[in-house]
């Protein structure tokens, strides 16, 4: 035994933090923290010993349902030994973990996870306007930025309106399936969401909103079951068109283009969850926002 080491300290030590380990997994599989947020935690130097000494054995098994034989499968499969913890990864067993722990996170904790708001309805008709007022009074919403090939308008900011992308760019992303989805709008130009970014905000509990076309809503809604689609509709079509001339962004031939596009749109609500019509940004923000809270309702989340 080496000078100045007290056994019986440490051993006192050990015991407490063989208890505070304990308290912390009960934590985790009563899901009183975010599993992937958990994971993050424990690869800076500063996460406390109960979380960087937790065997990753013992944070895999702390998932409700995710037993033994699975969780030493995939130990084995990554190479990783069972006595390992979760602040002793080395980085590429890290960051193949991570990938695990993120599939494992959004099958089995879905409800703590964001929402998923597909918001789609005409040109002209308020979606821009209530997703500003929705994000400007609910922090836990936030708006997915789109992929465009349309040319930057004045005012507009890339990474903030649109990231604007070349014809050849956007073509890469699908073909690496790096897009939610995607779809020519009105017959000119190409849009689509990055996948990654809404992935992330999601796992992070925040309700994330897509303001996209009718083609781009239908795809999401295939992948994504547990997403909340809205059709925000005007409360008449002439009321439409007053909106898009009001506006003035666009010239009249590509208005004639866009209220093409908005008849057969609003041929389509009925295939979303729901419909509001904009008489009021107020009320139509709100009523999204409590048709985001209601769906989070573990009773009507369950696929
Ligand atoms: P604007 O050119 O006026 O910014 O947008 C035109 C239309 O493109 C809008 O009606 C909007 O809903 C749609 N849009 C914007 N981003 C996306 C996207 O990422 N995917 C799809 N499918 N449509 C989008």
């Amino acid at each position: 035994m080496s000078a100045g080491f007290d056994a019986k300290a440490a051993s006192v030590k050990g015991v407490e933090m063989r208890r505070a380990r304990a308290v912390f997994k009960a934590a985790l599989a009563k899901g009183e923290f975010r599993l992937l947020e958990v994971y993050d935690q424990a690869e800076s130097e500063d996460a406390s010993q109960v979380l960087r000494g937790l065997r990753v054995e013992w944070f895999l098994r702390s998932i409700p349902g995710f037993g033994v034989t699975k969780t030493r499968a995939l130990l084995e499969r990554l190479g990783i030994s069972a006595t390992a913890t979760l602040g002793g990864l080395r980085v590429r067993q890290r960051t193949a973990l991570r990938a695990e722990v993120a599939t494992l996170y959004r099958r089995y904790f879905p409800h703590q996870r964001g929402v998923l708001v597909v918001l789609a309805g005409p040109s002209g008709v308020g979606k821009g306007t209530i997703v500003s007022w929705i994000t400007g009074h609910f922090p836990e919403f936030v708006v997915s930025v789109s992929a465009t090939t349309r040319p930057q308008r004045p005012g507009e900011k890339d990474g903030e309106h649109y990231y604007f992308v070349s014809a050849t760019r956007f073509e890469e992303l699908v073909r690496a399936d790096e897009l939610l989805e995607w779809a020519l709008v009105h017959g000119s130009h190409y849009y689509g969401t990055p996948r990654a970014p809404v992935d992330e905000l999601l796992d992070q509990g925040k309700n994330v909103i897509l303001e996209i076309d009718v083609q781009g809503a239908k795809q999401v809604k295939r992948h994504m079951k547990n997403s909340l689609s809205v059709f925000i509709a005007p409360p008449s079509f002439s009321d439409l068109e007053d909106r898009l001339v009001r506006r003035g962004t666009e010239d009249e031939r590509e208005r004639r283009r866009r209220l093409m596009t908005a008849k057969r749109e609003l041929g389509r609500q009925s295939e979303f969850d729901y419909v509001v019509i904009n008489a009021s940004v107020e009320e139509s923000g709100q009523s999204i926002v409590d048709l985001a809270l209601a769906s989070k309702d573990p009773q009507s989340t369950k696929e």
